[in-house]
């Protein structure tokens, strides 16, 4: 099988690549190793920068998340006692999308037959080769039979986890990285939230976030170390702690219920330049992850396909070998800035174990001096909203 370019992994940024490689005219094929049904299952992501909505309106998929999709102009801070609210709407005239990562896959994917995307579910072992050369090839097997994918171009949209990254010789790439010593665990519930807006909780028992899917979904967070047995967190207990961290007024306000998904997930800040090798291009979280705390891998996966498109269409309309060449640096350009706001709001908002008193007392200035500057909470606004691209 041959194509234009040929797209490891289906999740948002192979999935959104496709079709806007697909809107055109040209060729992709996507190889996804799991199946149809596991990839609209994941619960991860939720909110939307203006950068993303506008994307998924060039592609005339955003019928449903304007329907459904609740705009947030603003998102609150909290210090264990008081809130403090970042009205978005008045410091940057703009606003959040909240609408669930999920629910986005399945926008792209129903719109698969009617655009004519091909994807490959439940395509095994997949293994690049020649990536430095004019004629890359993908090799995989499905269902037993293996396959050749013949492209001009690979775009390594396949996560953190994936082959496409560590196709890159070892010599030729710089990882820059920060684990961090806890975890975020999750908790859906078919429970109203307990606010109408998002609430990220510096408490001293450690990290909070009050967040939603929907009107009846809500989907909470408390900070957890990253090897915490879920066992030992029945949703009671989750629900206790999540009332003490989020602070009296929001903590009262929470309705309780049975957990329809519960999980840990680490938090990590880990970038990979430069994000090209030869016919290989790296997008999303193949090349970069952020923690969670700024709302940031989701719309920096939707950025970086935005500047890949343009650079492969520009190449393969008017043989532009520039944006291709820039690609990479473009793309970081922005990733860093996102990289920096994720790890300062994680960084004010987390207990962290090596802390002394001075750091907690840090914590406690900044977030007083953001409650109580314009121009602070002007610079939050202003990232969480999401950098122009
Ligand atoms: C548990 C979890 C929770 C998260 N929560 C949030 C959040 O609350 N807010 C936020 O902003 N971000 C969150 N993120 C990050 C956000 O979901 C990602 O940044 C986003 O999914 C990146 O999209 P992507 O397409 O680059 O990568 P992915 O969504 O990871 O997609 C990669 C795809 O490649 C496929 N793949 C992997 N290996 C292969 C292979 N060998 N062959 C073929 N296909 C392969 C995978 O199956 C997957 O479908 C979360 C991530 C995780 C893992």
């Amino acid at each position: 099988m041959k194509c234009d370019v040929a797209i490891v992994g289906a999740g948002p940024s192979g999935l959104i690549l496709a079709h806007l490689l697909r809107q055109a005219g040209l060729e992709p094929v996507v190889l996804e190793r799991r199946s149809k049904d596991y990839v609209l299952s994941r619960i991860r992501a939720g909110v939307l920068e203006k950068t993303t909505t506008n994307l998924l309106e060039r592609l005339n998929l955003a019928d449903r998340m304007h329907a459904e999709g609740l705009v947030h102009e603003g998102f609150h801070l909290a210090d264990g006692e008081k809130l403090i609210r970042i009205d978005l709407a008045e410091l940057t005239g703009s606003s959040v999308m909240v609408y669930g990562q999920s629910e986005v896959q399945r926008d792209l994917i129903d719109a698969i037959p009617a655009r004519g995307v091909e994807v490959v579910w439940e395509a095994d072992d997949v293994a690049l080769h020649d990536v430095d050369s004019d004629a890359p090839r993908i090799t995989y097997s499905k269902n037993g039979t293996s396959h050749t994918l013949e492209a001009r171009f690979i775009a390594g949209c396949d996560g953190f986890h994936g082959p496409c990254r560590k196709a890159i010789p070892e010599t030729v790439g710089v990882t820059h990285e920060r684990v961090y010593p806890f975890g975020w665990l999750g908790i859906l519930a078919d429970v109203p939230p307990c606010d109408d807006e998002l609430i990220y909780a510096n408490h001293a028992n450690g990290f909070a976030l009050a967040s939603m899917r929907s009107a009846t979904r809500s989907r909470y967070y408390i900070q957890a170390p990253v090897d915490t047995n879920l066992d030992e967190w029945p949703d009671e207990r989750i629900w206790d702690e999540l009332a003490v961290r989020l602070g009296p007024e929001a903590g009262g306000r929470i309705t309780r219920g049975a957990s329809i998904e519960k999980s840990i997930a680490p938090l990590r800040s880990f970038v990979f330049e430069p994000m090209r090798h030869g016919s290989l291009f790296l997008a999303g979280d193949s090349a970069h992850i952020v923690p969670p705390t700024g709302a940031k891998g989701l719309n920096l996966a939707a950025s970086d396909v935005t500047y890949l498109s343009d650079a492969l269409i520009a190449w393969f309309k008017q043989g532009d070998q520039n944006a291709l060449d820039g690609y990479s640096s473009r793309a970081l350009a922005r990733i860093w800035k996102s990289e920096r706001f994720s790890w300062y709001l994680t960084s004010l908002m987390h207990q962290f174990p090596e802390h002394s008193s001075f750091e907690r007392e840090m914590q406690r200035a900044e977030l007083d001096y953001i409650a109580n500057s314009r121009a602070a909470r002007e610079s939050i606004a202003e990232n969480y909203i999401g950098l122009p691209l």
